[in-house]
């Protein structure tokens, strides 16, 4: 069986953990974090706090966003449910909005009809490493006064008009996770682009303490002064994260390589329309995240990935849009119909990326144009 995913070592991941055991400071924040939010600080600009998962880091985001019960926050439907989570847990709504047929972002033309006088701030996902509409966003935000955060789960590396994924925003996050590009199994940081912002992070992230600032010197005790939790990872995740983060142009390569491959080979069914495959705009710089192809209809793609699975290829789909699962209803609203999520949500299939690929893929892509003839999409 070919998996969707496997993690690798690609580089001094291991010789890290012991330094860091032989260091001895396993908790969070020691040599091996500073060195993870440098990297970090270097590649996305603003400041960067790591985090113990993308999740931990956008449940951060929405304190730092102030949002009260009540609050409403725009956001797409399709997308992992931590996007949604982090608003739901401060007693505020999801506001779900369709997504664009192209890039299956969120779509910057429906945002401004979504915004009530509740609304308080707007949460672009950069959907598959490809970077959502920010100036638009940005100027629609700044317009309501409303607070921008990047799900930047999918884009480290990932390019806007030329600017980093991350820096787009008042408070981004991203993913660690062994799914995404580098990784350290679970694991996460969030990147806030102004001082006020920071220091208010770093209590959070410290159960609402400001031992932070007590280890730098800057207060002389360390008391509870703001809400918090335990949001950050231990040194042995970071010290397993810098070598993966020391190779993020490698892995990131090879990842747009796999992709590349990919499209080529999918490219005459594209053609002929049986298939459609992801599309990245011209200003946006794609990071090798993922490779999917949308189908005509849910049946298809359900042949598609019974035919992938006999002959032994992992071929799986997302998401089950939030806006229609039990706590997206519960919790959340949707505005007006969102056609493109539930037709995307149907019609997705995703393809293994991972760093070992390697010659697995002539095999996937035998199998998966040999799968396309057989169910004559
Ligand atoms: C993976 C992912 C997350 C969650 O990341 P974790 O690090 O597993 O918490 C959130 N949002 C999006 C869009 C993701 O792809």
């Amino acid at each position: 069986m070919i998996p969707f995913n496997r993690p690798s070592l690609v580089g001094n991941e291991l010789d890290y953990i012991r330094e860091a055991v032989e260091l001895g400071h396993l908790s969070g924040d020691g040599q091996f974090s500073k060195r993870c939010h440098a990297w970090l600080e270097a590649a996305v600009g603003g400041q960067a706090l790591l985090t113990h998962s993308c999740t931990a880091a956008l449940e951060m985001a929405a304190i730092l966003a102030d949002l009260q019960p009540g609050d409403e926050v725009i956001m797409p439907s399709y997308t992992f449910v931590s996007t949604a989570n982090a608003v739901a847990l401060r007693g505020a709504i999801p506001v779900f909005v369709d997504i664009r047929p192209d890039t299956l972002n969120i779509d910057e033309t429906l945002i401004e009809s979504a915004i009530t006088n509740r609304t308080r701030a707007i949460i672009a996902v950069h959907y598959a490493g490809v970077c959502a509409e920010m100036d638009a966003i940005s100027e629609i935000a700044k317009r309501h006064g409303l607070f921008v955060i990047e799900d930047a789960a999918q884009a480290l590396m990932s390019t806007y008009k030329g600017r980093p994924a991350g820096s787009l925003s008042d408070a981004a996050a991203f993913s660690f996770h062994e799914t995404k590009n580098l990784l350290s199994g679970e694991g996460g940081a969030l990147v806030v682009q102004n001082e006020k912002l920071m220091e208010r992070a770093e209590i959070i992230r410290e159960k609402g303490t400001n031992r932070r600032q007590f280890f730098r010197g800057a207060v002389d005790k360390y008391t509870w002064v703001d809400i918090g939790s335990s949001f950050l990872p231990s040194e042995l995740v970071a010290a397993f994260l810098l070598a993966q983060l020391e190779n993020g142009n490698v892995i990131t390569q090879k990842r747009i390589d796999i992709c590349q491959t990919y499209r080529a080979a999918f490219v005459d069914a594209a053609k002929s329309g049986r298939i459609a495959l992801p599309v990245v705009p011209q200003h946006c710089g794609f990071n090798g995240h993922m490779f999917y192809v949308l189908f005509p209809g849910i049946e298809g793609r359900t042949k598609f990935m019974n035919a992938m699975k006999a002959a032994g290829v992992m071929t799986p789909f997302h998401y089950v849009p939030l806006h229609s699962s039990p706590a997206g209803r519960r919790f959340g609203r949707h505005h007006g119909e969102l056609k493109t999520t539930d037709s995307v949500s149907e019609r997705l299939v995703r393809f293994p990326v991972f760093f070992d690929l390697g010659d697995n893929q002539d095999r996937v892509i035998a199998a998966a144009l040999r799968a396309l003839d057989e169910i004559g999409v």
